[in-house]
């Protein structure tokens, strides 16, 4: 069981308050999208989750456990990037394995893993190239693939398809939706595209300055806003 529980969560960055109390439930295995304008603190917010970011108040579970002072490599989870971060000058083996290190994996575990994996995301033959190599869909793919050899219960993922052009990022999110079902793990998914959320989350959280405004399922968010803010944002008819 992962389920990921904020209570009252809260982030100061030099005295000026920037995610403001949160309290949520991220149910396990559901596909949670955090939305809002720039700025509103959703990034912070998921860096707190994986552990880059230390909250200034309140707490946060993973599972059962309170992890608040728990470093991020000893949490369950993974985070994939807006700027994807590849090692230029390994092969895209490599740069897939280096999610495995530090695990104890002995090298034919190793291969297995990446094996499994690159199948998961089609990547299977191009293994032994170099990021340059590949298209920016690909590279993508690489970095999804390096956070999910591990296996994570939660997966954290900020913006990750914001530098792709329309038609690719069209397709990821089919495919991410797809990772979702294969996996069955959390995935809490950041974006300030309200398209992209609407059509992959099956929670939404839209939030502003800091605060939620509300969290629902795509349909009810749409079709009952609960304020101004959300039935501007989203767009709905209210
Ligand atoms: P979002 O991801 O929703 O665009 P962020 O979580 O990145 O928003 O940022 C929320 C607010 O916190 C912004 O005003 C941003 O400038 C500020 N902020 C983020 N990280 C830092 C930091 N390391 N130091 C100071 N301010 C920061
Ligand atoms: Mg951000």
């Amino acid at each position: 069981m992962a389920q990921v529980v904020l209570k009252q969560v809260s982030k100061a960055f030099q005295n000026q308050s920037v995610v403001k109390g949160l309290d949520l439930v991220i149910p396990d295995g559901s596909f949670t999208v955090l939305v809002g304008p720039s700025g509103c603190g959703k990034s912070t917010t998921l860096r707190m989750i994986a552990g880059l970011e230390e909250a200034t108040g309140g707490e946060i579970l993973i599972g059962e456990q309170s992890v608040n002072h728990v470093p991020p490599g000893k949490r369950d989870v993974a985070m994939v990037f807006q700027n994807y971060a590849l090692y230029p000058t390994m092969s895209v083996y490599d740069n897939i394995a280096y999610g495995l290190r530090n695990r104890g994996y002995s090298k034919k575990d190793c291969q297995v893993l990446v094996a499994e994996i690159a199948g998961v995301v089609g990547l299977s033959d191009y293994l032994k190239r170099k990021p340059s190599q590949l298209s920016g869909g690909q590279r993508q793919r690489v970095a999804l693939a390096r956070a999910m050899v591990k296996k994570p219960e939660v997966f954290l993922m900020d913006e990750p398809l914001s530098n792709l052009d329309a038609k690719l990022r069209n397709q990821m999110r089919v495919e991410l939706t797809s990772l979702h079902k294969q996996l069955g793990s959390t995935f809490i998914y950041v974006t300030h595209d309200q398209v992209e959320a609407m059509t992959m989350g099956d929670q939404i959280v839209v939030m502003n300055e800091g605060r939620i405004m509300q969290v629902a399922a795509p349909m009810e968010l749409y079709q009952e806003p609960e304020n101004l803010f959300v039935a501007q944002f989203i767009g709905s008819p209210a």
